[in-house]
């Protein structure tokens, strides 16, 4: 027997279908489903279905990421929101919502993210980069060792 919750009912016009066990990544900016699945190593053996410049009532578009069996960590929630800070997450178990968590920028991104400038330390040697969100919205990190300044759209994650 399968239940469905009114989130995941299949609709007219569904263009995504549901998924019964696994995660998905709503209320994603258009164009960075694929750069955020190939961040979180989605693209590797799993079921993944990715909606791109799909109709949305908040954002007018975006894009979606649902993947099965896989079950993000608060750690990938948080890289999540350092592309795409609008994102939900819902956690899907026997085909009914279990969880939704708005992802978050965190005060401090720990080695996530690399720092632009190339003479900082953290591009020279193996130190863990450290950057402080000074802004938000829009984004902008501090790197602690050389106080550069790194806007959100020019952000580059670890790879
Ligand atoms: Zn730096």
């Amino acid at each position: 027997m399968t239940e469905y919750s009114q989130q995941n009912a299949p609709k007219k016009g569904l263009i995504v279908s549901p998924i019964e066990n696994g995660t998905v990544i709503d209320h994603l900016t258009p164009g960075k489903a694929i750069k955020i699945a190939d961040m979180l190593g989605l693209m590797q053996g799993a079921v993944v279905i990715i909606g791109q410049n799909l109709k949305s009532t908040k954002y007018g578009k975006k894009d979606i990421i649902k993947v099965e069996n896989r079950f993000l960590t608060e750690d990938e929630c948080s890289k999540i929101a350092l592309i795409a800070p609008h994102a939900t997450v819902n956690i899907i178990r026997d085909s009914a919502l279990y969880e939704k968590r708005n992802v978050e920028i965190p005060d401090t991104v720990e080695d996530v993210a690399l720092c632009s400038n190339a003479n900082c330390i953290t591009n020279k040697e193996k130190v863990p980069t450290r950057l402080f969100a000074q802004n938000k919205s829009p984004l902008v990190l501090v790197c602690h060792y050389c106080g550069f300044e790194i806007k959100g759209d020019d952000l580059k994650l670890k790879g």
